[in-house]
């Protein structure tokens, strides 16, 4: 693969790789042990310092390390704080997940981001596995030339996407199925 998004799913920080300041993935992840919706501070994070209750925190945020901690290829213009997203592996299909800050709800649309993520969607499309883009539960479907809205859906949704040829060369729609 290209440089960055090795797309590996691991717990283990890539060496050189630390949080510091970045506090992001406490706001733009749900979180139900805590009643926490997507998109707000968890009222237990200090933001750009960390958790207050780092010792007792719940298995999700334990066990959760982004893209951007776990990939040493990815580019530092990607840490969370300064790109204003987290990406992450979906386990139960291989998806990259890019939950953007909603206070930021373009940052994926901008440079170098909305380049890079069509580079990877290129190179993801031919494994079958796509970029989605979610502000809170609002998800773009990123492929290589373009950027389709799949309205409100949950990681969990199902969907397809057919490859057709039009007279500009290949063209993607998506289906929509049943959770
Ligand atoms: S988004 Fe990534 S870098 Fe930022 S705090 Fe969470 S795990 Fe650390
Ligand atoms: S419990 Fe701690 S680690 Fe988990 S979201 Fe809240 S502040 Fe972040």
């Amino acid at each position: 693969m290209a440089a960055g998004l090795q797309g590996i799913i691991s717990t283990q920080a890539a060496p050189g790789r630390e949080c510091g300041t970045c506090t992001l993935c406490c706001k733009v992840f749900q979180l139900p042990e805590l009643g926490k919706p997507a998109g707000v501070w968890c009222r237990h994070c200090t933001q750009g310092v960390g958790c207050g209750i780092h010792a007792t925190r719940p298995a999700q945020c334990r066990d959760f390390f982004c893209l951007w901690m776990t990939d040493a290829a990815m580019p530092a213009d990607w840490k969370p704080e300064r790109s204003k997203m987290v990406l992450s592996v979906f386990p139960a299909n291989g998806f990259i997940y890019v939950q953007v800050d909603p206070g930021f709800p373009q940052a994926w649309r901008k440079a170098p981001y909305y380049d890079q993520l069509r580079r990877w969607a290129r190179e993801l499309v031919e494994k079958g596995r796509h970029i989605i883009a979610f502000v809170n539960d609002n998800a773009t479907l990123i492929m290589p030339e373009e950027a389709i809205s799949l309205g409100k859906m949950k990681a969990t949704d199902r969907f397809m996407v057919r490859k057709g040829y039009g007279p500009n060369g290949v063209t993607y729609s998506v289906e929509r199925g049943q959770a």
